[in-house]
């Protein structure tokens, strides 16, 4: 049997996840035009004011309050409300903006489209996150000419710097009734910074709470399929290393969030859009530096955009849907379930299993490695462990084809996740020190260690037996 029809299954099996993981296809075609950034870019302008940070309390912070609150009296319709309170001593007022449900109010459903207003000491807090705000206001404008079966509650959030204690207050404030009734939660943090690329971030928020709450997998596939619809594709986490980001907020636990978090604590759905990432980090970040000149008018139109999509296809959802398994990888758009990185597993499987071994060694590492294959396929609890054992499994026959260079350059390629995850996982211990605790299982460990060990010792064995092979075909040669 050749042993290349082993890779058949696995081949077949990719294109099967692909469409299955395929984004939905919209059914209504969403009216993107109307957004305007250069209005947009002049909300922003206007709540940096003269660049004095907005720290709460002070009187440019309540200037760029009341400043949202005169834009929103002027768009009608909306019900605004403030939300004033206290926390450690200090007073901040969050401000609320809603769109009531529908005429028939059969929907009880909320979404939530928000931005914080507050900046940090020693900042004109423009990127951060005046540009939110800008972007906010503009996609309000727009979103109030239509008509809406669900609730839309647009949120400013204050005391975000302060750590997050204005969405905090919120989400306690609600019953559990009204926890229930949030559709999905979006926050925009960051998103107009012309040097950035747009991004999704969907951090665990595990630091704080025992069990890692990552956001369910149908928000953010949802946002990246409007974000298509609208011409302006982004990705999770970072635009180059979006693998290493989404294997990263699951292992290390990086202490950083938006206003998203407080939601995520509770059980919503929610995640929060930005132009800042890990490749890209926007690097006045709390600093003087970040004023308007950080900010593009296409970074805020991207984000816009994508808003506004997005709010579009939640409102076609009938209910919140099931958040499913926390292992689960969004690559490209196409969305990896942990049934889909289950049977692909299982596939892999395939060609190492029809290479037949020709010595012990090579037997034992076989095995040994198809042994590991197996606990990853019933022990999944992790997208860590298929996608650094898939490229393993797949390039382990190759390494045995007797000099092709091409195909051993591939068949190393395999190596190239799980050395450069181990990279990544460095890269963030360093850059976040004790913030960000190192959280693998034994099996995350194994396959990071033990499996790619097995690999390169197989690649060296394979290696000496081919050379052992090629001297002595060469000595009979002179021999003739
Ligand atoms: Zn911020």
């Amino acid at each position: 049997m050749k042993p290349y029809l082993g890779y058949l299954p696995i081949s077949v099996g990719l294109l099967l996840a692909l469409v299955l993981g395929r984004p939905p296809q919209p059914t209504t075609q969403p009216a993107l035009v109307g957004f305007d950034a250069d209005r947009a870019y002049r909300n922003a302008a206007e709540v940096v004011g003269e660049g004095i940070p907005r720290v709460p309390g002070s009187p440019s912070h309540d200037r760029a309050g009341e400043f949202i609150r005169t834009r929103l009296a002027e768009f009608g319709r909306l019900r605004v409300e403030t939300e004033p309170f206290d926390w450690h001593g200090l007073s901040y007022t969050n401000i609320l903006a809603t769109i009531d449900e529908g005429p028939d109010g059969s929907d009880p459903s909320r979404i939530y489209l928000s931005a914080h207003y507050d900046s940090r000491p020693g900042t004109p807090g423009a990127v951060d996150n005046a540009s939110g705000v800008g972007i906010l206001l503009e996609s309000i404008r727009i979103l109030v000419g239509r008509d809406w079966d669900k609730t839309l509650v647009f949120a400013f959030w204050d005391g975000e710097e302060d750590g997050l204690v204005g969405s905090r207050h919120h989400v306690r404030g609600l019953s559990q009734d009204e926890q229930d009734s949030v559709l999905a939660m979006i926050s925009l943090d960051m998103p107009g910074w012309q040097g950035g690329s747009p991004v999704i971030h969907t951090f665990g928020k595990a630091w704080e709470v025992d069990a890692p709450r990552l956001v369910p997998f149908w928000l953010p596939h949802l946002v990246i399929a409007s974000a298509d619809r609208a011409g302006e594709p982004l990705r999770i986490g970072d635009p180059w290393i979006s693998f290493h980001y989404q294997m990263g907020v699951r292992n290390m636990r990086v202490p950083f969030s938006s206003d998203d978090g407080p939601f995520l604590e509770a059980g919503i759905p929610a995640i929060f859009l930005s132009n800042s990432s890990f490749i890209q980090f926007f690097p006045h970040y709390h600093g003087p530096a970040d004023t308007m000149e950080q900010v593009g008018e296409d970074a805020l139109r991207q984000c816009g955009k994508t808003v506004i999509a997005a709010t579009e296809a939640l409102e076609t959802l009938e209910e919140r849907p099931q958040p499913g398994s926390d292992v689960y990888l969004i690559l490209g758009g196409f969305v990896f379930t942990d049934w889909i990185l289950r049977g692909m597993m299982l596939l892999a499987m395939v060609p190492a299993l029809l290479a037949a071994p020709s010595t012990r060694v090579d037997r034992t590492c076989t095995v040994a490695l198809l042994l590991l294959g197996g606990v990853t396929v019933f022990r999944l609890d992790d997208p860590f462990q298929p996608c650094l054992a898939m490229p393993l499994l797949l390039a382990y026959p190759l390494l045995r084809v007797r000099r092709s260079y091409l195909l051993k350059a591939i068949s190393l390629a395999g190596l190239l996740p799980a050395f450069t995850t181990a990279l990544f996982l460095i890269q963030v211990r360093v850059l976040f020190g004790e913030d960000a605790p190192i959280h693998l299982s034994p099996l995350d460990w194994i396959t990071l260690t033990a499996a790619p060990a097995i690999f390169l010792f197989r690649a060296v064995q394979a290696e000496k037996l081919l050379r052992k092979d090629a001297t002595a075909v060469d000595a009979g040669r002179t021999e003739q």
